[in-house]
């Protein structure tokens, strides 16, 4: 059964963020979907340490601590957070409302829907190499779901930031034996975790190439053998392994939302600027992934968006409310919905 909501928001990014607080204090409950297993965005997932000077009233702060900070401000919404899954369909009902899918199999049946979807979807980076697709979610993997699934099996990890070095550490302990394989001596991850892993180096339980990835090797019987690789002397190296863990970074693609018939303009959804719906009349559209003329993408321009599309969400969910602006600094409604007390 789908669950009923009054709106989805699609992407956790800054935006999609703020989108739930917005409907928030006009009295709206929203579920939010993003690929990544974490919320943040672009400013999580590419610049989480860099400083953003341009946030009003806040002079400086890390992409972390404005994601943080958003987190703090939506609590009293407590909207339900679909992480680590993507919206692959979404179609708009005979009643006007819409059903969509996730790649985890959730389903929603929603009143309203806000794409934040900034870049779009980040997905793993693949391993381009001839044959690799035919054992993708065997012997190559992109992800770690359950790590009992590492258990004494010879892993193979491929890259060199802070997802390849924090998984060679971790399985450590629970893998026979695991080969770190970079392309290149320096590491993109922290310099804490890299001298942790090289004092770990005994070439037998953890081993430590840098070499560039050729192709498959494969046993008489066809199955998955390992990676064959070479290394700057031009040396081929076979590494045998039952798992390979890949590691080269996440890419966001527009993806599914390019199907779901909306205005797209050089890849962005074009808007309605007074209220930032899409043409699709209940599906509104904002931060990165929206366009309209004199777009800027900045986070504060998405602000601005979020605040308008809640309203535009509202009229669209109960045509019959008067809209009506209030202040969060004195009604009294708002203060209710904040869980904060009104003072005099
Ligand atoms: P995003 O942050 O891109 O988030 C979109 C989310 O949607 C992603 O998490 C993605 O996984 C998810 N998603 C996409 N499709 C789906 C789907 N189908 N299903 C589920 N989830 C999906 N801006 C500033 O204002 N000031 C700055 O100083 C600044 N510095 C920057 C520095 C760098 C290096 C970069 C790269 C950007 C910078 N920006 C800055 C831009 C700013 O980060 C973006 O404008 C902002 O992140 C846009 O937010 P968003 O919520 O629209 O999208």
């Amino acid at each position: 059964m789908p669950t009923k909501t009054e709106v989805v928001i699609l992407g956790a990014g800054p935006c999609g963020l703020f989108q739930v607080f917005e409907l928030g204090l006009l009295g709206i409950r929203t579920h939010v979907v993003d690929s990544l297993p974490e919320v943040g965005g672009q400013c999580a997932k590419l610049y989480p340490d860099k400083p953003i000077y341009d946030i009003p009233a806040i002079p400086v702060c890390s992409a972390t601590e404005l994601i943080d900070r958003l987190q703090e401000q939506l609590k009293p919404f407590a909207p339900v957070m679909h992480l680590g899954e993507t919206v692959t369909a979404l179609e708009p009902l005979a009643d006007g409302r819409f059903d969509l899918h996730t790649s985890n199999d959730t389903r929603f049946d929603a009143g309203a829907v806000v794409l934040a979807t900034g870049l779009g979807a980040f997905q793993p980076r693949k391993l381009r190499i001839r044959g690799a697709e035919a054992f993708e979610g065997g012997a190559i993997r992109y992800h770690v779901s359950d790590v009992n699934e590492f258990a004494d099996k010879r892993i193979l990890i491929l890259g060199g930031g802070d997802s390849a070095l924090d998984w060679t550490l971790e399985l450590m302990n629970i893998a026979r034996s695991i080969t770190l394989l970079h392309r290149r001596a320096d590491y993109r991850a922290q310099p804490a975790s890299v001298s942790t892993m090289k004092s770990l180096v005994d070439g037998v339980k953890l081993r430590e190439y840098h070499a560039t990835v050729r192709g498959i090797f494969r046993n008489d019987n066809g199955s998955f053998a390992g990676i064959e690789a070479f290394d700057p002397d031009g040396t081929t190296l076979h590494l045998e392994a039952d798992i390979v863990l890949v590691f080269f970074g996440l890419s966001p693609n527009l993806g599914p939302v390019a199907e779901w018939g909306l205005g797209i303009e050089k890849k962005h959804i074009v808007v309605d600027t007074e209220n930032f719906q899409t043409n699709i009349p209940g599906i509104f559209a904002i931060g990165d992934i929206s366009t309209y003329p004199g777009k800027k993408k900045l986070i504060l321009s998405g602000f601005h968006e979020a605040a308008l599309a809640a309203f535009g969400v509202q009229s669209h969910l109960y045509p019959e409310r008067k809209v009506r602006l209030q202040y969060t600094t004195t009604s009294k409604t708002m203060h209710e919905r904040l869980g904060v007390a009104t003072t005099k």
